[in-house]
C-alpha cells in the first residue's frame, strides 16, 4: 500500500528516524506523529546521545533541534556529515530562529532541511517522507553512478582498470612525481605471437586466458615485496615512502604497470624480469601446455619526460626495441632507441620520396633453375632501393618498413606496375614458359581489394606467363580459415602460389594439404645447414613432405656445389641462389637462358 508520498506507508523494517531535541513536548509529539505513519521512532535528548544514536541504530533520517546545551545542531549535524554514512543522509534542522544567517548556517551545516518552530505537526510525517524517497532515490542513482564509473574505467574481462584508467593514473602520479620530487616508472608488457595462440583458441577461450594471464600477473606483483632503502644512504622522507604498483589492461594482449616511489630503474627492472618469469611458467590451459612470453619496454619519470604523452611514447620505444631484438625481454629506453626512431621515421619519409622519384627504386630478377633441364625456368622478382645518401637498402629491412607505415600498398602497386613494364620492355624477347615470381607482403595479403589492383596490373602479363606469387608460411597461418579463402580466390584468378621461407614459421601439417598451394620454398637456412646429418634429415623431410603432396620445391640460397648436388639427388626440382646467379636486371636474364646449369649440381662419376 502507498500513501500520497509515493511511500510505503508499512515499511518492511519501517524507516528509522532519530529525533533529537532537550524538549520533551517536542520528542513526544514528533514521535506521536511519526509513529501513527508507520515510522519507527528513537529519541535523544542532547547533541551527544544523538551521535551515539547514530552510530547504533542508523538511522533513516534525523530530526534535530539547533539550540541544545553542550553540542548545538549545527555541530551535531556537522560532526553527521563528516562519517561515511552521514554523507547522504537526510537531516531535518528545527529551530526557533527565523533570521536568514541561521537557516544559511544550518544549510552550510549539512542539513538537508530547515523548519522553523512551531512546527506544523499535521505535515510533519508527510515531509519526513518526501526527503526519505528523496534520499532513496539519491541512493540508487549513487549506485548507478558507480556502476557507471566501473564501466567506463574498468576491463570488463579481468577487472583491472582500463586505457582510460590507465591514462588519468599515469597523469596524475606524473603531477606528483613532479611535486614532490619522486620517481615513476612505466612498463608496457605486450605478449609475444599472441594471435598465433588466440587464433587456434578462439575469441572465448583467449579471453580466458588473458583472465589467467591477468590473474597470475596480478598475484605475484602484488606478492612483490621491495626491498627498504639502502641505509647508507642519505634520509630523503620522499624515499621512505612505499613503493606502489598498479597493474592496468589496457586492451588485447597489452598490460601496463604503474611503479611509484622508487629509486632507480633498478627496481623497474626487477619488475620486469618478474613479469616474464611469471608469464614463462608453463601453463595448462584447456588441455593444451602453453609457454606464453611478452616483451616489456620500460620508460621513467621524470628522466624520460613528464606528460603522460611522453612517458608512453618512450615506453612503446623500448617496447618496439625489445621486440626487434627477439621479444621474451625488456629493454629500458635510452635515447639510442630514440635515435633509431628517428632513423626509421626519416626512412619512411626518403621511402615516400623514392616512390615519386623515377630511379631510386629498381627490380632485380633472380633466376631459378630446373634441374631436370639445366636451364632457366623462371625468376623471382627481388625490389631494390639505391638510397641517395646511405646506398643500397635491403628489402627485408624496408619492406617491414613500408608495412610499418602504411606505404605497403603503395610500395605493392609500384612494384606491380614495375614488373609488369620490365617484362613488356623486352616483350619480343621474353620467354612465355618463364614463371615469374612475386612477394607479397603481409598486409597486403589482408587488404579487402588486393585482388582487384593485381588482376589490374598483371593481367596482360598473366595472359603470356604464369606468375606465381610467394607468401611466408606466418602469413597464411596467422589466419588460416580466411587465408584458405583467400588463397583459393588466387588460385581460381590463375595465379600459381608459393609458401615462401618453408619451414620457419608454424605451419600446421593439417592445413597445409587442404591449402592450394603449388610450391614450398625451403628456406635458405635449411640449404645453409646442409652438410651435417641434422640439416640433411630437414631438407629430406621437406623434400619428402613436397613430394606426399604433389607439391613443386625451390630450394633457396643455393650457394656451393655440394648443397646442389644433395637437393637434386634428393629431387628438389628448382634450384636458387648465388651458385647459379644472383638477382640481376632482367636484360642480364634473358642473356642466359641458353647456358645450361646442369655441371653445377651434377655429381661426376669418374
Ligand atoms: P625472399 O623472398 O626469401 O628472397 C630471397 C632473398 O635471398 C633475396 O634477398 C635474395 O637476394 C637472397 N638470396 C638469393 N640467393 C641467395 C644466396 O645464395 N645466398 C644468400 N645469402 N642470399 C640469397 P633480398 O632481395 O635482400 O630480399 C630479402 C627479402 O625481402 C625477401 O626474401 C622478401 O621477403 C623481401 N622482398 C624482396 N623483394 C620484395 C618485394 O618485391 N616485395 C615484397 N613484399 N618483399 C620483398
Ligand atoms: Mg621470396
Ligand atoms: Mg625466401
Amino acid at each position: 500500500m502507498t500513501d500520497a508520498t509515493g511511500t510505503n506507508a508499512t515499511l518492511d523494517p519501517p524507516a528509522i528516524i532519530l529525533v533529537c531535541d532537550d524538549d520533551p513536548t517536542v520528542r513526544l509529539l514528533a514521535r506521536e506523529c511519526l509513529e501513527s505513519a508507520g515510522l519507527e521512532v528513537i529519541e535523544a535528548e542532547n547533541g551527544q546521545e544523538a551521535l551515539t544514536l547514530f552510530d547504533q541504530h542508523e538511522p533513516d533520517l534525523i530530526f534535530l533541534d539547533v539550540d541544545m546545551p553542550q553540542l548545538n545542531g549545527f555541530e551535531v549535524c556537522t560532526a553527521i556529515r563528516q562519517t561515511q554514512r552521514g554523507q547522504s543522509l537526510p537531516i531535518l534542522i528545527a529551530t526557533g530562529a527565523h533570521d536568514n544567517r541561521s537557516i544559511d548556517q544550518g544549510f552550510e551545516a549539512g542539513a538537508t532541511q530547515y523548519k522553523t518552530k512551531p512546527i506544523n505537526w499535521a505535515l510533519l510525517s508527510r515531509d519526513v517522507k518526501y526527503m526519505l524517497r528523496a534520499a532513496e532515490a539519491f541512493a540508487v542513482l549513487k549506485a548507478q553512478q558507480v556502476q557507471l564509473r566501473t564501466l567506463a574505467y574498468y576491463d570488463p574481462l579481468t577487472s583491472l582498470p582500463n586505457r582510460r584508467s590507465f591514462v588519468d593514473q599515469l597523469r596524475g602520479s606524473l603531477e606528483e612525481t613532479a611535486d614532490h620530487h619522486r620517481t615513476l616508472g612505466l612498463l608496457m608488457v605486450d605478449l609475444d605471437h599472441f594471435k598465433r595462440i588466440h587464433d587456434p583458441l578462439g575469441e572465448a577461450l583467449s579471453d580466458s586466458l588473458l583472465k589467467v594471464v591477468a590473474a597470475r600477473l596480478e598475484e605475484r606483483l602484488g606478492m612483490y615485496a621491495p626491498r627498504g632503502p639502502d641505509p647508507h644512504e642519505a634520509i630523503d622522507r620522499s624515499k621512505l615512502d612505499e613503493m606502489t604498483i598498479d597493474l592496468m589492461r589496457p586492451g588485447g594482449d597489452e598490460f601496463n604497470i604503474i611503479v611509484r616511489n622508487i629509486n632507480n630503474s633498478q627496481a623497474l627492472t626487477a619488475i620486469a624480469s618478474l613479469v616474464l618469469e611469471t608469464l614463462n611458467a608453463p601453463l595448462i590451459f584447456s588441455d593444451n601446455h602453453l609457454v606464453l612470453s611478452a616483451s616489456v619496454g620500460i620508460a621513467m619519470a621524470p628522466e624520460h619526460g613528464l606528460e603522460p604523452e611522453a612517458i608512453i611514447r618512450r615506453a612503446n620505444i623500448a617496447l618496439s626495441a625489445a621486440k626487434l631484438s627477439g621479444r621474451n625481454r625488456y629493454r629500458l629506453y635510452d635515447n639510442s632507441l630514440a635515435d633509431d626512431a628517428d632513423r626509421k621515421l626519416r626512412l619512411e619519409a626518403d621511402l615516400r620520396d623514392a616512390l615519386e622519384s623515377p630511379d631510386q627504386l629498381f627490380m632485380a630478377y633472380q633466376p631459378q633453375v630446373d634441374t631436370t633441364s639445366g636451364k632457366i625456368s623462371g625468376v623471382e622478382a627481388l625490389v631494390r632501393w639505391n638510397h641517395p645518401e646511405l646506398g643500397a637498402i635491403s628489402p627485408a629491412l624496408f619492406a617491414p618498413l613500408a608495412e610499418g607505415s602504411g606505404l605497403i600498398s603503395q610500395l605493392g602497386d609500384w612494384i606491380f606496375k614495375r614488373v609488369d613494364s620490365d617484362i613488356q620492355a623486352l616483350k619480343k624477347v621474353f620467354p612465355s614458359y618463364l614463371t615469374i615470381s612475386i612477394n607479397l607482403s603481409p598486409l597486403q595479403f589482408t587488404q579487402a581489394n588486393f585482388l582487384e589492383t593485381l588482376k589490374l596490373r598483371l593481367s596482360e602479363l598473366q595472359s603470356n606467363n604464369e606468375i606465381e606469387l610467394e607468401l611466408t608460411e606466418g602469413v597464411i597461418m596467422s589466419d588460416a580459415d580466411d587465408s584458405l579463402l583467400k588463397l583459393q580466390e588466387l588460385r581460381t584468378a590463375g595465379f600459381r602460389l608459393a609458401i615462401d621461407d618453408f619451414g620457419t614459421g608454424y605451419s600446421s601439417l593439417s592445413y597445409l594439404k587442404d591449402f592450394p598451394v603449388n610450391t614450398l620454398k625451403i628456406d635458405q637456412a635449411f640449404v645453409a645447414n646442409l652438410g651435417n646429418e641434422s640439416g640433411n634429415s630437414v631438407v629430406r623431410a621437406i623434400l619428402a613432405l613436397a613430394e606426399a603432396l604433389n607439391l613443386d620445391v625451390v630450394a633457396e640460397g643455393v650457394e656451393t656445389q655440394e648443397q646442389a648436388q644433395f637437393l637434386k639427388r634428393h629431387h628438389c626440382n628448382i634450384l636458387q641462389g648465388f651458385l647459379l646467379a644472383k638477382p640481376i636486371p632482367l636484360q642480364k636474364v634473358i642473356e642466359i637462358l641458353d647456358v645450361d646449369f646442369s655441371h653445377m649440381y651434377r655429381v661426376d662419376e669418374s
